[in-house]
């Protein structure tokens, strides 16, 4: 410790302290404010200050000064004792020759009885060390002091007045001795010091004045140098000891401080302080460090934190040992280490922040730093994290654990320079039945079950996920076409055997398209997106089966959305129109009915065939607003034709499967006031492929608002005739593919025949469609068919008003005519 000296104060304080050392009760003006001395300046100040007993600390610590001030010479007691007696015993020796018996021995009697109270009070205060002092304890310590000094003072004194040599000789020598080492003993109560060499350097210097010999003045000076070296000296010991007291004093306070700041720190949050030793030991364990490790505090103190770090078998704990190993090692500060430790059984997470401690010479001292348990949030974590990641009905992989996942392999497969990565995509084919016939719970049992399936079969092989719904994803690598094939026919098979659920068996299939990891350029969206086209195609093309993907595909859908979105864009502004198609009485020749057909200009593609353009306003979600858009032009306009007697519009099954047909329907005949009775709605057989239970019932709605239905495209399907008998219609239109026949086949006309017969006996009327040539006209005509539609009579006509206007002797002309069998074209109303 370095003493800053402000030597006024020290000379004005050492002086102060010889003129009267008990009157320090008030701070000298010297210890002037901070503007005059620097934090350092005043805390050295403040030392030498308290060392000299001024009350420049709070009481409290100056008593403790105090005490430590008294004490420090009372340690030194026996030896004191020691030398006063030794000194006692030469004295008596020699100064018995020259002084009565009588001086000596009150002489001795005053200095036994000062020596006998100091014993005593050096016992007691052994006994029952003092903590503190007052200042009347420091005055004692200087009468102490006086009085001891004064005793010995007689002894030089005495020793030259008498003239005796040996005596002076002797005096000389214990003075001297007595000078220095009672300074020296008493430097840490500086007053009590001073006085002691104040009074003992008077005698001295009254012998010498009484001696009046030659050597008077070199001893005088030897004498003054001695007791200033000795003033100095306990000046500095004195302000050392006080420096350091004041130092540790603070020390102390901070760490009280700091233990408070940690209990209450400990007792709010849930987290404790560690600190370790040099050697990794835990030392100062806290009561709540005790309680969360479950441990005794002699097990801990036995223990290093790598210990309890070990404590829990278990790879991720296992890994953050190394971590926590290295940082200590390394004597580095670490936070954030969140370290598996065993309690009780019990598998526990402690997060750690540390750092290390040295002291002040530099060298590490061990660790000191904050844990907290942090197992509950990373349970939390766990769960969210697992959440995020899996399926919670199936337990697989989710949509966004599966893309990480084939980030993952792609990259992989990108450095490893191989293509056996291959993605599939797999659409259950009914599952929507067995959700809409059982119920949601059977729905889920049979998710689980196919998840279960695919699990089995791809064990080991892929990483499997369901993307919601019934879609689900799988991921692996396959050495070949081939071999991904295979796998892709596996999922498909897995899921035609019959799933059991609640007693009841579903069959129910699936369908795959997927794709290898081929071109490298491609991104895991880029495989997704191909997976997809091959899985749309696969569906297309009539499902429970596996596609892989071609690039052919792709070209396709592309040119696919291309005209998804030109169809959007048509429709919103008005591009699109509707023709109307004469249907004829084939008794009568006149044009009875009309077939509304929608009809698409592009402007670079030219004319869009509805057959192309209608799936894909069904995919798109745009065949309601665009149907109800083209019923409501035909009614609008049929409207004003009172001559035509009905008119037929087509449904697609999208449209038949909106719950709201019958009102959307009847909605737009009020709209434009047309009679019900004047609307036949045409559908195909797929609606009843489609539509479960609600068919029926849907039909007859329709029917009692007066509406006819014609069943479209008879004879495609696969059991038209069964529907017939099914379901009510009015009409029926045998498709074209028959009526092509008519004379190149010659069951073609049996057929027709047997179909016309049968739809007679249940009271429909039948149109045959496509009729091109003046022979189908005779033949069907023949055969007993009601009504005729085709290029024969006319191709579809913006205005419903031109195909009336037709003229129906052409035809009947033309029908006499057996010979002509080319197509109608020219005929054309338009
Ligand atoms: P569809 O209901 O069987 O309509 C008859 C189709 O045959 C029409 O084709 C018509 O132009 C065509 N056609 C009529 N007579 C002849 C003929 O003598 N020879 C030949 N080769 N063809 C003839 P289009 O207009 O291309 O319609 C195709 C299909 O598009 C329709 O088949 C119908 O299913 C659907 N469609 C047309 N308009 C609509 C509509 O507004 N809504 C719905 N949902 N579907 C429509
Ligand atoms: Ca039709
Ligand atoms: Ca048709």
């Amino acid at each position: 410790m370095r003493l800053n000296a402000n030597w006024k104060l020290v000379i004005s304080t050492i002086c102060r302290a010889f003129v009267s050392p008990n009157a320090c009760a008030t701070i000298p003006a010297e210890n002037t404010g901070p503007e005059q001395h620097g934090q350092v300046d005043n805390d050295q100040n403040r030392a030498l200050l308290l060392a000299f007993g001024y009350p420049v600390v709070e009481e409290f610590l100056a008593r403790r000064v105090r005490a430590a001030q008294i004490a420090s010479i009372a340690r030194l007691t026996p030896v004191i004792i020691l030398a006063n007696v030794v000194n006692a015993l030469v004295v008596t020796l020699v100064f018995l020759k020259f002084v009565p018996v009588s001086y000596v021995t009150v002489w001795l009697i005053a200095l036994g009885g000062l020596m006998s109270f100091t014993i005593a009070k050096w016992i007691s205060a052994r006994r029952d060390p003092i903590e503190t002092a007052s200042r009347r304890a420091l005055d004692k310590a200087v009468r102490h002091a006086t009085v001891l000094s004064l005793l010995w003072a007689v002894v030089p004194v005495t020793a030259f007045a008498s003239g005796d040599p040996n005596g002076i000789w002797i005096s000389s020598c214990i003075t001297t001795g007595m000078i220095c080492g009672g300074g020296f003993a008493m430097a840490t109560v500086p007053q009590a010091a001073f006085r002691w060499v104040t009074i003992l350097y008077a005698a001295s210097v009254i012998s010498l004045l009484i001696d009046q010999s030659a050597s008077m003045w070199p001893l005088l000076f030897l004498l003054t140098s001695y007791s200033i070296v000795v003033v100095g000296s306990v000046t500095v010991t004195g302000w050392l000891f006080a420096s350091h007291f004041l130092a540790e004093a603070e020390l102390k306070q901070r760490g009280e401080l700091i233990a408070l700041l940690m209990n209450e720190f400990e007792e709010k949050a849930s987290d404790w302080i560690w600190e370790t030793d040099s050697a990794g030991n835990f030392r100062n364990i806290s009561e709540r460090f005790l309680h969360a490790s479950g441990r005794t505090r002699s097990e801990l103190e036995a223990m290093r934190m790598v210990d309890l770090a070990y404590s829990l078998n278990n790879t991720d704990a296992r890994e953050v040992v190394r971590t926590l190993q290295r940082e200590i090692s390394l004597q580095k500060s670490f936070r954030e280490v969140v370290i598996g430790v065993s309690v009780s059984g019990e598998d526990r997470w402690w997060s750690l922040a540390a750092r290390p401690v040295y002291d002040d010479h530099g060298s590490f001292t061990g660790y000191r730093g904050v844990a907290s348990d942090v197992t509950e949030a990373r349970r939390a974590n766990a769960l969210i994290a697992h959440l995020a990641e899996h399926d919670s009905l199936t337990g697989i992989g989710n949509r966004s654990w599966f893309l990480k996942q084939a980030e993952l392999l792609r990259s992989e497969q990108f450095r490893s320079k191989q293509n056996t990565l291959t993605l599939f995509l797999i659409d259950l084919d009914n599952f929507k039945v067995v959700n809409d016939t059982s119920g949601h719970p059977a729905g889920d049992e049979l998710l689980k079950q196919v998840a279960n399936r695919f699990t089995a079969i791809g064990e080991g092989r892929i990483s499997l996920a369901r993307f919601g719904g019934d879609e689900f994803a799988a991921l692996g690598h396959f050495v070949s076409d081939q071999a991904a094939g295979a796998f892709a026919q596996e999922l498909v098979n897995i899921t035609r055997k019959p799933f059991r659920i609640s007693d009841r068996d579903f069959a129910i299939g699936a369908t795959v398209g997927f794709t290898r990891f081929l071109d490298r350029t491609d991104t895991v969206d880029d495989l997704m997106r191909k997976a997809d086209i091959a899985l749309y195609k696969a569906k297309e093309s009539g499902r429970g089966r596996a596609l892989a993907f071609e690039s052919e595909m792709e070209r396709e859908v592309r040119e696919r959305r291309e005209l998804e979105s030109d169809l959007r864009e048509a429709f919103e502004y008005g591009k699109l129109s509707v023709e109307f198609q004469p249907i004829v009485d084939t008794r009568s020749g006149k044009v009875v009915s009309s077939e509304v057909l929608v009809r698409w200009y592009h402007p670079t593609r030219g004319e869009v065939p509805p057959n192309t353009f209608i799936p894909i306003a069904e995919q798109a979600g745009l065949i309601l607003p665009l149907g109800s858009w083209v019923l409501k032009r035909a009614c609008s306009a049929a409207a004003q034709c009172p001559d035509l007697e009905s008119v037929a519009m087509n449904l697609s099954p999208v449209q038949f499967m909106d719950p709201n047909l019958v009102e959307s329907v009847s909605s737009v005949l009020e709209e434009t006031g047309f009679p019900a009775e004047r609307l036949v709605l045409e559908i195909t057989e797929s609606v009843f492929l489609r539509d479960l239970g609600s068919a029926s019932e849907k039909l007859q709605k329709l029917r009692d608002l007066g509406i006819k239905i014609s069943l479209d495209d008879f004879g495609t399907g696969y059991s038209s005739l069964s529907y017939l008998r099914q379901y009510k219609f009015d009409k029926i239109k045998i498709d074209k593919s028959f009526v092509d026949e008519i004379g190149d086949r010659s069951d073609g006309l049996a057929i027709i025949s047997a179909v016309i017969a049968l739809a007679h006996n249940l009271g429909l009327e039948v149109t045959a469609e496509g009729v091109e040539r003046q022979f189908q006209v005779d033949a069907l005509k023949a055969l007993g068919c009601d009504t005729l539609q085709g290029y024969f009579f006319g191709r579809p006509d913006a205005n419903p008003a031109n195909i009336t206007r037709i003229d129906n002797t052409d035809w009947q002309v033309e029908g006499s005519n057996q010979q002509s069998d080319e197509p109608f074209s020219a005929r054309s109303a338009s």
